[in-house]
């Protein structure tokens, strides 16, 4: 009974395990949470255990994990996660490319919306011409003005955003990559404060499964760039590419598109 009670104490003294939050029971789905086991020798042994399985609910039957374990396959993790340059350049250039062939795609649009802002800019002048020839009272006037500024806000708004949705795109896209490039050794290195963060920036969930195998869910966008069949996809786009000498390929999907000074960003 003391047993007991000791270790909910010493659970709550290292409950602020960097891993805390982020590993689950790859059995049940629930969270590891951390207990402490003493041995004969008064040793202490910090575990992982299943919050299922520790509160008697459910039927899981997960044995307890040594922390100082789970720390070490999650470090041996990250080299899956790890992206290695061949393969990131070749993902960033392809994003670039489809970035590249949606923008293109949208032109005809902008295009639009442009001729349609010259129209209402003209559409301003006449209306303030026949005001000063007396022939729109004021108030008229203003109503016009009104309605016409609305809309010039709306496509200024519009054209803005187009954009700005794709730089932020392009933006993020190098940010997410750059760490994908980089993230064993950053990992490898890092405080448990710090690995905690990358761990919640990269993954939604850890599951550590019965015979140590590590699953994770990613968050967005780490998840789409994660997947083994679009690095395949971009390392052959990228070969086809270098074929093609400087003029990219398609990407699956859309038109070629001239793109190399975009490409090259990355
Ligand atoms: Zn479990």
């Amino acid at each position: 009974m003391l047993g007991t009670h000791r270790s909910a104490a010493d659970a709550t003294q290292v409950h602020e395990h960097y891993l805390k939050g982020t590993v689950f029971c790859g059995q049940c789905g629930s969270r590891l949470i951390v207990c402490n086991a003493k041995s004969s020798q008064g040793t202490i042994y910090p575990y992982f255990v299943c919050a299922s399985r520790h509160g008697g609910r459910g039927d899981c039957t997960r044995q307890a994990m040594l922390i100082e374990q789970v720390e070490r396959l999650i470090e041996r993790f990250y080299a899956k996660v790890q992206i290695d340059p061949e393969t990131i350049e070749a993902v960033s250039a392809m994003i670039h490319a489809r970035f590249d062939e949606m923008m293109a795609e949208g032109a005809a649009e902008l295009a639009d919306l442009a001729s349609r802002r010259a129209q209402l800019g003209g559409e301003q002048q006449k209306l303030l011409q026949a005001h000063y020839a007396g022939a729109i009272p004021l108030d008229l006037l203003k109503r016009e003005q009104d309605r016409i500024t609305a809309s010039l806000e709306t496509i200024e708004y519009r054209i803005t955003a187009h954009h700005g949705h794709y730089a932020d795109a392009r933006e993020n896209l190098e940010d997410s990559l750059s760490l994908l490039s980089n993230a064993a050794d950053i990992y490898e290195r890092a405080d448990d404060p710090n690995r905690r963060l990358l761990n919640q920036a990269l993954f939604k969930t850890i599951y550590i499964d019965e015979d140590n195998d590590v699953r994770v869910g990613y968050h967005n966008p780490y998840d789409g760039l994660s997947i083994p069949g679009l690095h395949a996809d971009a390392l052959s786009w990228a070969a086809k590419a270098k074929k093609m000498g400087q003029t990219d390929p398609a990407t699956k999907g859309g038109p070629l598109v001239a793109s190399s000074h975009l490409t090259r960003l990355g």
